[in-house]
């Protein structure tokens, strides 16, 4: 339509192919009906004292002014040695971090630093709804490899025919939202492999790198060999700490890479939270113990979950290795598709989940599945699987 005086102004294109976050629609069904939420991942329980502490005394010593752009020295010198003593890889705290505001502020900052218009990324799917759209925001072509339940596993062929010399990145999210999956070392290696062939870069999503189950152990793709340089590790605070709401993450990434996404990063946001930056420096001093405290919580509540799911009739596939959903197929309940279902068990039944369709680009692949989320506290789940009654 051609803008007229007083007329209807042309939108962007770009706004117009996005469809609103079905992840944050559930949330908002939730609410509406006093249903369970179960569907965005963000934890109903407090988040460690000490963090909150750290937080409210840097606002009392009147850190509230822009942080550096590229994020608080004390924070980057507690990343770079976690980094190494955690992911295994030795990098320099003034050159090779960017604090950004959350892990998908991280995301499209590495993206729109390292693509030109044109270039293509590989996404596996099912994906976090995020991915899709930062392509289009930064004009590239995403070509999609499924991982195919019920161990959530990629054909190798596919995965090579997805790369090419257009291939800019690669995304790598391990631990998986939403399937759980944790990428095994031979699979990291096949991708290393493929990204030094293409001369690509890997963009790893590792924000749940401490939520692993069953003796499930992470590996950082900047970790392998030929990859320090060629990768971009993105995690944050937001899951290990549950502080999803402080939107505090970052990328680590050698220093000409780095110094691309800091420009972007400066332009898009100046910087995160500068007090809530010395909350996570606490977080992150927390160390061992609270990572397998938490990891230990995460269990309980996944085998809680996934009991639940099971007695009320929902095909299961495998349990997850890593972060906090469960995917369930649906097709016992005889739905035409997953947004009815979820519609029904939001009103109907009293708990709100994302519909599997909106983690694929073919949204037939998961028209018979829904995700669960179960970062919540056992008292939720329990009224959740009290719910769930309703379908036996
Ligand atoms: N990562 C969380 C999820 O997958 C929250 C995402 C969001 O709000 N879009 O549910």
């Amino acid at each position: 339509m051609e803008a007229t005086e007083g007329g209807p102004v042309q939108l962007s294109r770009r706004a117009e192919t996005f469809t609103e976050s079905v992840i944050r629609d559930m949330t908002r069904l939730a609410l509406q009906y006093g249903a369970v939420n179960l569907s965005q991942g963000f934890p109903d329980f407090a988040a460690p004292d000490l963090i909150k502490e750290a937080a409210i005394a840097a606002i009392r010593k009147d850190i509230n002014q822009y942080a550096i752009t590229w994020g608080n020295k004390s924070l980057r010198e507690v990343l770079a040695a976690k980094f190494k003593s955690y992911n295994g890889v030795a990098i320099d705290p003034e050159t090779d971090i960017t604090v950004c505001c959350g892990a998908t502020e991280a995301m499209i900052a590495a993206l729109l630093a390292v693509t030109n218009p044109g270039d293509e990324i590989i996404v596996f799917e099912p994906f976090y709804e995020n991915y899709g759209p930062d392509g289009i925001l930064c004009d590239a072509s995403v070509r999609y490899v499924t991982l195919h339940p019920p161990d959530w596993s990629f054909d190798s062929d596919e995965l090579k025919s997805a790369f090419s010399s257009k291939t800019k990145a690669i995304i790598v999210n391990t631990p998986h939202n939403p399937a759980g999956k944790v990428f095994s070392e031979k699979e990291l290696k096949l991708i290393a492999e493929l990204c030094q062939k293409y001369d690509s870069l890997a963009i790893t999503d590792e924000i749940y790198e401490h939520i692993l189950y069953d003796g499930a152990k992470h590996m950082s793709m900047a970790s392998l060999p030929g990859m320090r340089d060629r990768t971009i590790t993105i995690s944050g605070i937001s899951k290990t700490y549950a502080l999803t709401g402080w939107r505090v993450g970052w990328c680590i990434a050698e220093k000409k890479i780095t110094n691309s996404i800091r420009k972007v990063h400066d332009f898009l946001t100046v910087g995160a939270p500068a007090p809530l930056q010395e909350g996570a420096v606490a977080g992150l001093k927390l160390g061992n113990e609270y990572y397998q405290q938490l990891a230990q919580d995460y269990l309980e509540r996944r085998d809680f979950l996934w009991n639940a799911l099971e007695k009320a009739g929902f095909g299961l596939y495998e349990k997850p290795q890593g972060a906090y959903y469960i995917i369930a197929d649906i097709s016992q309940f005889g739905y035409s598709n997953d947004v009815e279902f979820a519609k029904y068990l939001v009103k109907d039944v009293g708990i709100a989940v994302v519909p599997g369709s909106s983690f694929y680009s073919r949204p037939e692949l998961g028209s018979q599945q829904v995700r669960f989320a179960f970062c919540k506290k056992m008292a939720t789940l329990e009224a959740a699987a009290q719910k769930l009654k309703a379908l036996c």
